[in-house]
């Protein structure tokens, strides 16, 4: 599967940028088809000047009983991108 078209740019605006992809996850969460797990963390402020899509919204999973991770989660595809915090 491949990540959605929403969420593409930052993707490759992160391997650009010396990023890689650590895991791909089908089914991750009980509201994600697909999660693409970065190894390094995202770099927010420049990949919040790439986001177009309406869509697109930043988190963030501080809870303490997962491991800590940010990225964006597309609403329409519920495709999401992450890394560590
Ligand atoms: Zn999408």
């Amino acid at each position: 599967m491949k990540l959605c078209e929403h969420l593409e740019p930052i993707l490759a605006n992160e391997t650009d940028y010396g990023n890689s992809i650590g895991d791909i996850i089908e089914n991750a969460w009980t509201n994600a088809k697909l999660v693409v797990i970065l190894k390094n963390a995202i770099n927010v402020n420049q990949t919040n000047t790439i986001v177009s899509s309406p869509f697109v919204k930043y988190f963030e999973i501080t809870d303490n009983h997962y491991e800590l991770q940010k990225g964006y989660f597309c609403e329409q595809c519920k495709h999401a991108i992450a890394s560590p915090i």
